[in-house]
């Protein structure tokens, strides 16, 4: 008897092991199919210092859970989870193959977004730059270069960030304060650095729902990724423009599907300095009631 549930147990284990390889291999094929120019042999203005996502983005380098309530003010991964809004980014454009992709979607769907910036491609792409502004965006700091700035000095992530901040201020002269978002590349980050760009004025946005698009995944998975797991005040993640040979075109087929269901249950759209100010409500009425 022992022996006989000695080896269900054995099969039960093999049949997961299996079956975990094959997910990883779902996860980690990139779509063939794509008719549009993946960007390959990239320029220096489109290269990501820190590499990749999908080679460098493991669980990100650091304890989300821990950083949003060391930081409630400065650590921002949700809005308010009363109300029925949703803000969605993209990180690291722009560029001149998915970025006017992404915007012609959210122009057609009447829906306004944040954009993360890398400032060197801002700086390559001023058209599509121009149009993100000109179709009121918002847009954030995702540094110059896409270094892993846990790997960095501090002065040098500062000045990542202070460059693209340059470059970012005269599109946005009317409301500079709007774009004191940071991102941080590959999403690491540490207490250290929270504080030290909280000490310069910003606020560090991170996300609670993760498209994980620049894993090459097809739009039906990234659009169940997000589906399922978006609730009240979330921020979700997706990408304008991605490293050499990644291919972002499933994402870009994913958003209007993704738009379309949501507004069908009913969630309005806001950019990141909207979702903020619902999350500080929601802390000073919870403040309010523990009184
Ligand atoms: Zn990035």
């Amino acid at each position: 008897m022992k022996r006989r549930y000695g080896l269900l147990t054995l099969m039960i284990l093999a049949a997961f092991l299996a079956f975990l390889t094959v997910k990883e291999d779902i996860f980690r094929k990139p779509q063939q199919e794509s008719r549009i120019n993946i960007p390959q042999n990239l320029s220096e203005d489109m290269d990501l210092a820190g590499g990749p996502e999908r080679e460098v983005r493991g669980f990100p380098k650091r304890e989300i859970v821990d950083l949003i309530t060391m930081y409630p003010d400065l650590f921002i991964a949700s809005g308010d989870s009363r109300e029925k809004k949703v803000a969605l980014t993209f990180d690291d454009g722009p560029d001149d193959v998915f970025t006017p992709q992404i915007l012609d979607v959210l122009k057609d769907k009447d829906v306004k977004a944040t954009f993360f910036i890398i400032g060197k491609r801002a700086k390559g792409y001023s058209k599509v730059m121009q149009r993100i502004v000109d179709e009121c965006h918002l847009v954030g700091n995702h540094t110059w270069s896409h270094p892993d700035i846990m790997k960095i000095s501090l002065e040098d992530a500062k000045q990542e960030v202070l460059k693209t901040e340059e470059l970012l201020k005269p599109y946005y002269k009317d409301s500079p304060d709007r774009i004191k978002m940071f991102r941080s590349p590959y999403g690491s980050i540490d207490p250290k650095r929270v504080e030290y760009f909280g000490d310069i004025g910003y606020k560090i946005i991170s996300w609670n729902v993760d498209s994980l698009d620049w894993k090459g995944l097809s739009a039906e998975e990234v659009k169940t990724n997000v589906l399922e797991n978006v609730t009240k005040g979330s921020i979700i993640l997706q990408h304008s423009a991605g490293g050499e040979g990644e291919d972002l075109s499933s994402s870009v087929k994913a958003l209007p599907e993704i738009i379309d269901a949501l507004k069908a249950e009913g969630f309005e759209f806001v950019t990141i300095d909207e979702i903020m100010k619902d999350e500080q409500e929601e802390d000073k009425q919870e403040k309010n009631t523990q009184k």
